[in-house]
């Protein structure tokens, strides 16, 4: 028979109590078992019967504990005072919230390797953590978010009149640097869990007399896990698709901290507080808990978030529901990274990127309805019209990458920026029309530099009015698109046979990419709402009757982004004007050690690619 032993610590009054009894109710256990109460912190034997009264049944033993006890001094006393052969514990703040919790629990530690089964187990780290707010080196680095979006998680997983949950008791102690394991440091929660009640006992418990020491028990160098990992056994998180023995594997269970937390059996308060929290908020906990391993979804609109079923990935947009789909080939969509405005700096919010498990495109899943407040005036900067030729000569070789296809006719420059490839493709011979969303870039593209423009902010339908066209360039600009498959269909559709698409855009298959990750500056959360592979580019044009000419990601632009890419990785603040001689010269040492890595194989930081509408016949 199991004892499910549940503490029941006075300060926080009959309710906690009240809800875990009715979530007994609610939930068919799956096993058997008898319920002991541990009164913790009781001075008068008259302030129990409140809470008796509230139990139905006859089969409940007391324990009465006579001082005050921290979690888990309580559940040593109380297995010693017991005589069951295993032992749930469950704290003052757990309940209940999925069928079979309990069978599901003694399931796993039926499992030979399995000594503790755990409703739910973190990597987080208090060591790494407080290293982090110190700003020393640390494991997190820039994982948990911004010092606001930090504080704004602690404050939503502080609930109120209760004592401070982890954020809040970490926020303040610097002890927490000592006993404690670096990032990860995997450890079941003490919240609830499932043991062999000679095991517990045999387990170091060391001195209890501070909250510090019984967080060690929990989460420190010689926790409960680490002591149970150290012999070579297992201890299991166990959710609702039973236990993950390897704690290598616990992400992948959305039980605490993840996801929307489908997964958890049983809730305490601080999964609570994910409940409660905003996709920002979400994100800097999934980081504590999960590190590069978070994939923390938005908050459920339901009741009770815990108890609807989502699928990894699956976040929902602004309240109406994600599909998960990719819309280029239907593939489905996984949590890639999270990451805030780092190059400009405009608000707070941290931006969620999921990755095509088919075409391996990158996309923005929480576009922000304000999208135009993350382009500043800045932006669009036009150079005066005098400059035009001087400038030309940096855009040169982009006429040259098209000239052995197309040498005239009418162009259409989608995003033409500061003009200078549309006035370098006028000089050249071309009839040129800018598509650009900004008046004031329209103005300048038809007053200073000499060609036709049209205002608009769905290029797909511009280009399709234009039609009968020779070239659509678009340089760095498919990235801002809302739907760059239907651009590249339109392209398709609008170019006469032979006519030329040429683009350019960031390359996320880089060398770049691959070793900054979420940091990498052409990510440019969140005006950049996708990163492309230029083999899934090359894929949806090749349907349309496009076909991949040339490529490169060495031509002088792509070797520009290489190093601008660098010089931003090494940069602290990315909106400071130039950067110093010292950072100047040491991205430009590696962009130059780098050269040979990132210009083959297409590894630079930005590919250019050319297509060329084939004729139907051919
Ligand atoms: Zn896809």
């Amino acid at each position: 028979m199991i004892a499910l032993v549940h503490l029941i610590w006075q300060p926080l009054g009959p309710a906690p109590f009240e809800a875990f009894l009715s979530s007994l109710e609610r939930f068919e256990a799956g096993a058997d078992y008898r319920l002991v109460l541990a009164f913790n912190g009781f001075s008068e034997p008259s302030e129990l019967d409140d809470y008796r009264s509230l139990v139905r049944g006859n089969d409940v033993e007391e324990i009465v504990l006579q001082k005050p006890q921290l979690d888990i001094s309580a559940y040593r006393l109380a297995a010693q005072m017991l005589d069951d052969e295993q032992l749930c514990f469950m704290n003052s703040h757990s309940t209940v919230v999925a069928e079979s919790w309990l069978g599901l629990l003694s399931s796993a530690l039926e499992l030979p390797s399995v000594k503790l089964a755990g409703g739910s187990g973190s990597w987080g780290s208090h060591r790494s953590f407080m290293l982090n707010r110190l700003g020393l080196p640390n494991a997190y680095r820039h994982q948990l978010g911004s010092r606001q979006t930090v504080s704004s998680a602690f404050s939503s997983a502080s609930s109120p009149g209760s004592e401070p949950t982890l954020f809040g008791r970490l926020a303040s102690v610097p002890g927490e640097l000592v006993g404690f394991n670096g990032f990860p440091a995997p450890h079941v929660r003490t919240n609830a869990f499932l043991v062999d009640r000679d095991f517990f006992l045999s387990l170091e418990f060391g001195e209890l007399d501070t909250k510090r020491a019984t967080h060690r028990l929990e989460s420190g160098e010689n926790s409960f896990s680490t002591q149970i990992l150290r012999t070579g056994s297992t201890v299991a998180v166990v959710g609702r698709n039973g236990p993950v023995l390897d704690w290598r594997r616990w992400p992948e269970a959305n039980v605490f901290w993840q996801g929307d937390q489908q997964d958890l059996l049983i809730s305490d308060n601080q999964t609570r507080a994910y409940d409660r929290a905003n996709l920002t908020q979400r994100a800097s906990m999934s980081a504590f808990a999960w590190g590069e391993m978070a994939s923390p979804s938005e908050p459920s609109r339901a009741a009770g978030g815990t108890s609807r079923v989502v699928g990894r990935g699956e976040a929902s947009l602004g309240g109406t529901s994600f599909t998960g789909k990719c819309n280029n080939c239907s593939s489905s969509l996984i949590h890639a990274f999270m990451v805030g405005d780092l190059n400009r700096r405009i608000g707070t919010e941290q931006f969620q990127y999921l990755k095509c498990q088919g075409c391996e495109t990158y996309s923005l899943n929480n576009v922000p309805s304000d999208l135009a407040l993350y382009y500043p005036e800045s932006y669009y900067e036009l150079p005066e019209a005098s400059l035009l030729p001087v400038l030309a000569s940096n855009e040169a070789h982009k006429i040259e990458m098209i000239a052995p296809w197309q040498s005239g006719g009418r162009m259409v420059e989608v995003g033409p920026g500061a003009g200078v490839f549309s006035y370098c493709a006028k000089q050249a011979g071309f009839e040129v029309t800018a598509v650009e969303m900004d008046e004031r870039t329209c103005h300048y593209m038809k007053s200073s530099v000499g060609v036709e423009a049209v205002q608009g902010d769905d290029p797909a339908s511009e280009l399709r009015q234009i039609g009968s066209l020779s070239v659509v360039a678009l340089w760095h600009v498919i990235e801002h698109l809302r739907d760059p498959w239907g651009f590249i269909d339109a392209a398709a559709e609008s170019l006469e046979p032979g006519g030329v698409l040429a683009l350019s855009a960031p390359n996320p298959e880089s060398v770049q990419f691959r070793l900054l990750g979420s940091r990498w500056a052409h990510v440019d959360a969140p005006r950049h709402l996708f990163l492309i592979p230029l083999s899934a580019i090359a894929e949806r044009a090749s349907r349309s009757g496009l076909r991949l000419v040339h490529s490169t990601t060495g031509d002088p632009s792509g070797r520009h982004w290489n190093r601008f890419g660098w010089e931003m990785a090494m940069r602290g603040d990315r909106r400071a004007g130039p950067s110093g001689r010292l950072v100047g010269a040491a991205s430009l040492g590696a962009a130059v050690a780098m050269r040979p890595l990132e210009g083959t194989a297409l590894r630079g930081a930005a590919y250019s690619a050319i297509f060329v509408k084939e004729s139907e016949l051919g």
